[in-house]
């Protein structure tokens, strides 16, 4: 198979980590998840986690020059792969411009940005949910849950234009038990392979 690579899209909570996880499986890609890697700074009290520890505890976007950064890391130290899956990358015009810059670099490129569409009262449940299972500071309460719907709708949403634009922008009805997301995410990605 070629190399493929996809941006798995949507709000906070839309099921992007989970189903990316089953896209990363079954096309053997390699999985970056910024949220994770922030997260994994965090815990380890890198310079890194120190850094974004606040942006993340009140739901803003960590700032576009220190996530760029992080990210061309993460793909340059894993670049033998069959290609990537972008889970919560890019989240702001600067970060999908600098993207498609990057690759090119490498001579790769981003073949489809797929979104997970789920309205926010449902969205709120599943974090809710979350919370409780995670402790992720983030989820547990709902002022920082409408804070990064709002860093979602002002700084991400542009993005389905920027993808649109390019003919890359697919979306799946993200409701549903997560086996159902999942075939409609194979079927669409098989029928672009
Ligand atoms: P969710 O999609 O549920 O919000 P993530 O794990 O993707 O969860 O992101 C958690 C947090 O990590 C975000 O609210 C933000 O603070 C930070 N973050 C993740 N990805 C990015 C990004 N591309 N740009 C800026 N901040 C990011």
């Amino acid at each position: 198979m070629p190399v493929f690579n996809i941006v798995i899209f949507g709000k906070p909570g839309s099921g992007k980590g989970t189903q990316a996880d089953f896209l990363k499986d079954k096309y053997d890609l390699y999985h970056i998840s910024t949220g994770d890697l922030f997260r994994k700074n965090i815990l380890n009290k890198t310079d890194l986690g120190i850094e974004a520890k606040s942006f993340l505890d009140n739901g803003d976007l960590v700032p576009d020059i220190v996530t760029i950064k992080m990210l061309e890391n993460e793909v340059l130290a894993n670049k033998d792969v069959n290609g990537f899956i972008f889970d919560g990358f890019p989240r702001t015009y600067n970060q999908a411009e600098s993207l498609d810059i990057f690759l090119e670099s490498i001579n790769q490129k981003i073949n489809a940005t797929i979104a997970l569409e789920v309205n926010e009262d449902e969205l709120i449940t599943r974090l809710l949910d979350r919370a409780k299972i995670t402790k992720r500071s983030d989820d547990q309460d709902i002022k920082k849950i409408k804070n990064r719907f709002n860093e979602y709708n002002n700084k991400t949403s542009i993005l389905i234009d920027f993808y649109q634009k390019q003919s890359k922008f697919y979306s799946v009805n993200g409701h549903g038990s997560v086996d159902d997301i999942t075939s409609r995410l194979f079927n669409l990605v098989d029928s672009l392979i």
